[in-house]
């Protein structure tokens, strides 16, 4: 249930100034840019109608710094289903206009006026109901559903007539309103949880009061042992048994110990609502203070932990428990709708990506994603530098390149808390750099709050992958990768593989080459190879690759001299097959064949 972020689109420089302003009032909102035209924008497109209609498709609120014509002649052969079209607003270039055109079921009216406080202007809004009676019926905020959305239209065209209506329940938005209230009504609106008929002359509403605790005896089953059908159809039958309607769910709560637990997010998907988290500490707090259940039944079970879940959640009234073998779900009733940004915690995500050796197009668009949603980086601060606009409006935890082992605990730590957190590489997170430093920490360590943190790995271009497709394809046959770093491992182990790598006639990458303070490991390396190596094998040395400075360059083993590295270099060493092509302009293709005839090694 990720809310897709609006997209503020500006096709000449002209209208950025506009497009900030309306960005700093949305959070999340993204900066389109037309190629060329804009510059210092979050996206750059070249192609408007096809961007335009894919985020349209997509659902994303789009917010046209242009005229309303280019925007309803680009949408128009998509608009078929009103109640899935996103909001789509039209403003002018000088900031002058603000104009809803589309989505009037999905905000569009709220999204105008928000945009017009920053611009300072009036919103053109020509909702007549909106502008009659100052509300929405079809439109309820946060935290209120409409159970009959087809009956809204003419429920207001009725009022819009001259009818009154009679709220039952109550809701501010509807207190408030200018809606022509009246106790002999035959209109009727209603706010309630649970479950009633609605018709044309009645409108009902489910705020969102229900809370639903759940605890598991077993945190962590074992994957596919069984399905989690019969918890949803106990939830269900609970909801049923106290008349309640799933509409008025506002989330399944549950103890930070159990959020690996796959069930949980299938009974949440079932009544299509989140999951927020409580940790033990806080549930205890809950438990020991609660006095309208039997305190020492509280403190005891899995059945007394979802009470208590319901009850936190909820701040308010049990209305039905039950259990089975392994599994307690507990439904308490909230006397305002649960704001499920501020109760309990989403669940803890760290994911260790790769940014690939430089620019954002060797990014793959999930290490984009997932920079775009993460509330947090961890990582050098280089390493951060690289990740761009990305990278803005999130809480950075720089640290040394050095201090691995305490970045992995910052960054578990952080997702415990049930943040995003990003932990940044450069290259391929799983190849010397933070993504084994993070599976260290969670063995040695194994912290019961980071049990639950769901761990993603986003792989990305490797130096040595990104080097050889700059020189050609030497890594087009059987190769192999070695640090020539002796920080983590002795250099007894280095020489070792170096020896069996140069036998066996792999192509040998060498990563961290040379450093101010290791400088004659690369030297060594040069020797040992030699014993096995023709002097005139090719040796690629790319330095920067992808970035600023980027040189790539072919040296024979011979003349391979530590000046020539430093940290920034990788080292591709040919095998006995690898061959050179010149090109025209001087410089060389290498490549590794995928043919080998043994007679050839050396
Ligand atoms: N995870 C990274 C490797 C980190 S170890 C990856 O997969 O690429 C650091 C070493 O990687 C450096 O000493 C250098 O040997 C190599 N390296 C990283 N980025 C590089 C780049 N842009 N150009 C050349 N070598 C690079």
């Amino acid at each position: 249930m990720t809310k897709i972020p609006p997209a503020v689109i500006a096709l000449g420089s002209n209208s950025i100034p506009v497009a900030k302003k309306i960005i700093s009032v949305l959070p999340g909102a993204q900066l389109y840019g037309l190629a060329g035209r804009t510059y210092d924008v979050d996206v750059s497109f070249t192609e408007f109608g096809t961007t335009l209609r894919e985020l349209f498709a997509h659902g994303a609120p789009i917010i046209g710094i242009c005229a309303t014509g280019i925007l309803i002649r680009t949408l128009a052969p998509l608009l078929a289903n009103k109640r899935q079209e996103p909001p789509v607003l039209a403003v002018a270039e000088d900031g002058s206009a603000v104009v809803p055109l589309l989505g009037g079921l999905n905000g569009v009216n709220s999204l105008a006026r928000q945009i017009a406080v920053v611009l300072n202007v009036k919103p053109a809004i020509t909702t007549t109901g909106d502008i009659r009676f100052g509300i929405a019926l079809e439109d309820p905020p946060v935290g209120y559903s409409l159970a009959n959305p087809d009956d809204a239209k003419s429920f207001m065209s009725d009022l819009l007539a001259g009818n009154s209506v009679r709220l039952e329940g109550s809701a501010p938005w509807l207190n408030n309103s200018a809606l022509p209230i009246a106790e002999d009504a035959t209109r009727v609106i209603q706010i309630t949880e649970k479950h009633v008929v609605s018709t044309p002359t009645r409108l009902v509403y489910h705020p969102a009061t229900v809370a639903i605790g759940i605890t598991f005896l077993n945190p962590c089953l074992p994957k596919g042992e069984r399905g989690s059908s019969e918890e949803i159809a106990l939830v269900q039958q609970m909801l049923a048994d106290a008349e309640l309607a799933s509409a008025s769910v506002a989330g399944v709560f549950a103890s930070t110990l159990d959020a690996a637990n796959p069930a949980l997010q299938k009974i949440a998907d079932a009544l299509n609502v989140p999951v927020r988290f409580f940790t033990s500490d806080e549930i205890a707090g809950v438990m020991s203070q609660n006095n309208t259940v039997d305190r020492a039944m509280l403190q005891q079970g899995a059945a007394q932990r979802a009470i208590a879940l319901a009850l936190v959640a909820s701040s308010g009234q049990l209305v039905i428990q039950r259990q089975t073998s392994d599994f307690s779900c507990a439904i308490a009733l909230s006397p305002s709708p649960i704001n499920i940004n501020i109760t309990g915690r989403p669940r803890g995500r760290l994911a260790v990506i790769g940014t690939g050796p430089g620019g954002s197009n060797w990014m793959s668009p999930q290490v984009q994603e997932f920079l775009r949603n993460a509330t947090d980086l961890v990582g050098y601060s280089t390493y951060l530098n690289l990740v761009g606009s990305l990278g803005k409006d999130k809480r950075w935890h720089e640290s040394d390149n050095r201090e691995e082992i305490a970045r992995a605990r910052v960054a578990l730590d952080l997702a415990a808390e049930g943040r995003f957190v990003a932990v940044v590489s450069s290259g391929d997170p799983g190849i010397y750099a933070m993504a084994a430093a993070v599976f260290e920490v969670l063995e040695k360590e194994a912290k019961p709050e980071w049990q639950g943190i769901e761990i993603q790995v986003a792989p990305g271009i490797s130096a040595m992958q990104a080097a050889a497709a700059k020189i050609g394809a030497p890594l087009g046959h059987d190769f192999c990768a070695i640090s020539l770093s002796d920080i983590l491992k002795p250099w007894s182990i280095i020489e070792q593989r170096i020896t069996a790598a140069a036998q066996a006639d792999f192509v040998i990458a060498f990563y961290n080459p040379v450093s101010k303070q290791r400088t004659w490991q690369l030297a060594e390396a040069k020797n040992i190879l030699l014993r096995y190596r023709h002097p005139d094998t090719p040796v690629v040395l790319a330095r920067n690759v992808g970035r600023d400075g980027e040189s790539v360059q072919v040296w024979t083993l011979e003349n391979l001299v530590p000046e020539l590295a430093d940290m920034r270099t990788v080292i591709l060493v040919g095998s006995s097959k690898t061959q050179m092509i010149a090109r025209c302009d001087g410089s060389v293709w290498v490549y590794t064949p995928r043919r080998y005839d043994e007679d050839k090694i050396l």
